[in-house]
């Protein structure tokens, strides 16, 4: 899939919409999800033009990829989930229910989170 530079999160990167910031370094943004669906519910996104985890691995360098991780890692720190625990969820095209076509990292705490998956 081509990327759309109209996606939400694109227009985020370029300041056209705003967010509330957790985290930014050289490759990374961490936001405020503006739907929460837990007591921490941050958005972890590479700033490059990368749709999902499929070409972000593909193609993104080295740099950009060790800066995603470490920038969920430093999400769970500052926002003080990391000692009771938390999940990291990148959902992945149509069936893994993607709705923002620009790769995102989502990161849960706050509470007990239950099973992974509803069978
Ligand atoms: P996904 O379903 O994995 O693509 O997740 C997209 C997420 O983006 C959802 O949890 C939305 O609530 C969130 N979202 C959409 N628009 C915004 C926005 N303007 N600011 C912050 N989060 C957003």
């Amino acid at each position: 899939m081509a990327y759309d530079p109209n996606n939400v999160f694109a227009k985020i990167l370029r300041g056209e919409i705003p967010c509330k910031t957790v985290h930014e370094d050289e490759h990374t943004l961490a936001f405020h999800d503006i739907n929460p669906r837990a007591p921490v519910h941050v958005v972890v996104i590479p700033k490059g033009p990368y749709v999902s985890m499929e070409d972000f691995t593909r193609t993104a360098s080295d740099a950009e990829i060790a800066a995603l991780f470490r920038a969920v890692r430093t999400v769970a720190e500052l926002t003080g989930v990391s000692g009771p625990g938390w999940r990291m969820l990148a959902n992945v095209g149509a069936n893994g229910g993607q709705e923002v076509p620009h790769l995102h990292i989502h990161v849960f705490g706050g509470r007990p989170l239950g099973p992974m998956l509803a069978k």
